[in-house]
């Protein structure tokens, strides 16, 4: 539904008072009948409304799939990321043993 006349008003739902059938309508706060300003039957409004919103959802839902594999690539990563970790960790471990045996081995030797 639109909300901003293009004059920059806002835009509220009316119920004409002057019509018989009485009528729902969106209708610019400022509204003149000069062509400036928006005034849409509430039905119209709607269903221009609910076309836009199926266009959007379909460019949505085409664009995931565009991302689905990348989004596979990330999890693969994900995981190589991960597996590096532990064997960062691993090697840190080693390394911290390696040195204390050559401080070991500096004593042993020099001291
Ligand atoms: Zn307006």
């Amino acid at each position: 539904m639109p909300r901003i006349c293009p004059c920059g008003e806002r835009i509220v739902e009316e119920i004409s008072p002057t019509e018989k059938e009485k009528k729902i309508w969106f209708t610019c706060v400022k509204y003149k009948d000069d062509g400036l300003h928006r005034r849409k039957i509430w039905a119209d409004a709607i269903e221009e409304e609910t076309k836009s919103l199926r266009k959007d959802v379909d460019n949505h839902w085409e664009r995931l799939r565009e991302f689905e594999p990348h989004h596979t690539q990330i999890y693969n990563l994900q995981m190589q990321l991960q597996e590096k970790s532990d064997e960062i960790a691993k090697l840190r471990e080693v390394v911290a043993e390696l040195s204390s045996r050559v401080d070991l081995l500096d004593k042993l030797c020099y001291d």
